[in-house]
């Protein structure tokens, strides 16, 4: 098949944008970005977008931070900013997690995060609001925070297709397009494209895409919900991002009153058929997410529900996510499993992946992102923490 293109990326999430836009950047001239939808249709739209180095793994806090870096970085950059606010972020724990907690937190400082345990004084005075009961220890990081997941992606659209990349919205991709041992382009509605290597940044869609070119692709699609509520005006409330570990909450502002509010780990995860799922929120959901946050934050008494939905997320079976080229299958690379904390990396997933297609060099850590993990055996090992959502 003709290659009528370098390269084409299937989904413009935050890392199929984030990948075209490095990909021209780095200097490949004939880049397609093809999304069914429209941008940020899939998981990234309804993300809550929350910012974190707290990893477990140099590998992941270098990455966080260098998002960070790329979120900051945005409005000068791509001409557009991701809507960042390094509101900081922090993490509250019970006693069986703080020496956990501990070494990670030197993990993230030997690659330059800022980060550390607050002292008594400092939880008395910026947290009047929460309630201690089962408390050990808070983390304070103040580079962290939150960003807008629909304007980070359309900075990276916008920034793409000003450099002269080529994008089609409301195009499906029926199915990778294969010749052997090489996947040659893609087949829309209207024929195929050929292209020099397709980039599968189909979220939870991935695994049908790699399926139609008899591709593995082992990944869960898991559906997770969450709440918009809106505070009382004059009572003290958070300023930065949390994690409540002890209570498994996140919650997000949004500026104003408004704030994000979900159940993180340790929680269920429902797996569901990407193409059929509830949008909404379940009812004992908002109800169990509500007693949580009153609790632990009582300021949030008679908080308003402003919105909740459902949203979808690929899992794979390590929580880390599929990154790069294949061994023993050429023209195809992943660029998925973002695993329900993989917004954050859109920028720096984006740019470490674009080096490796275009100069082929590569972090050795980096590498070990592709699939050939699985293979190999060599899935990461979870310690404390993880990386869920
Ligand atoms: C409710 C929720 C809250 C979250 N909160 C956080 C958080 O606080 N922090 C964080 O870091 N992460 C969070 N995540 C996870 C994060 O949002 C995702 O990991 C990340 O956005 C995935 O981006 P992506 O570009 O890989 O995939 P997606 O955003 O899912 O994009 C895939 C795109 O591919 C398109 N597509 C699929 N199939 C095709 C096809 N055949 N042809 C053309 N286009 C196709 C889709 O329409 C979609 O636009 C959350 C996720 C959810 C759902």
């Amino acid at each position: 098949m003709a290659r009528a293109y370098d390269a084409i990326v299937v989904g413009a999430g935050i890392n199929g944008a984030s990948t075209a836009y490095h990909l021209r950047l780095l200097g490949l001239e004939r880049v397609l970005l093809v999304e069914k939808g429209g941008i940020a249709a899939g998981g990234t739209g309804k993300s809550a977008a929350a910012v974190r180095q707290n990893y477990s793994t140099t590998l992941m806090a270098r990455l966080a931070k260098k998002s960070i870096e790329q979120f900051m970085a945005m409005r000068q950059e791509l001409g557009q900013d991701g809507g960042y606010v390094a509101a900081g972020y922090h993490m509250i724990v019970p006693a069986d997690m703080v020496e956990g907690l501990e070494r990670n937190l030197a993990v993230q400082r030997s690659v330059g995060v800022v980060t550390g345990f607050m002292g008594e004084d400092a939880i008395a005075a910026r947290l009047p609001w929460l309630n201690r009961e089962g408390v050990a220890a808070v983390t304070w990081e103040p580079e962290g925070g939150y960003a807008d997941p629909v304007r980070a992606t359309e900075a990276y659209v916008k920034a793409f297709a000003a450099r002269g990349g080529e994008v089609r919205l409301k195009t499906p991709v029926r199915a990778l397009t294969r010749e052997g041992d090489r996947v040659s382009g893609i087949l829309l509605d209207d024929g195929p494209l050929g292209a020099g290597f397709v980039v599968n940044a189909a979220g939870p869609w991935s695994h049908f895409l790699a399926q139609s070119a008899g591709i593995d692709l082992p990944m869960r699609t898991v559906r997770e919900q969450d709440t918009v509520w809106e505070a009382r005006a004059n009572r003290p409330l958070p300023e930065a991002t949390l994690a409540v570990a002890i209570d498994g909450l996140y919650v997000r502002p949004m500026g104003g009153l408004r704030y994000i509010v979900g159940r993180g780990f340790p929680k269920v995860y429902l797996d569901i058929d990407p193409y059929n799922y509830k949008e909404t929120a379940d009812d004992e959901f908002i109800t169990d997410v509500m007693t949580r946050l009153e609790h632990r934050i009582p300021t949030f008494a008679g908080a308003k529900l402003i919105d909740s939905y459902a949203a979808l997320y690929d899992v794979t079976p390590d929580w880390y996510p599929f990154i790069g080229p294949r061994r023993g299958l050429a023209g195809y690379c992943d660029m998925n499993g973002g695993s329900g904390h993989g917004f954050k990396f859109g920028p720096a997933f984006g740019h470490e992946l674009a080096r490796w297609m275009v100069t082929g060099e590569v972090a050795a850590d980096f590498a070990q992102f592709s699939h050939d993990r699985i293979a190999a055996g060599r899935l990461f090992v979870q310690t404390f923490g993880g990386n869920r959502g």
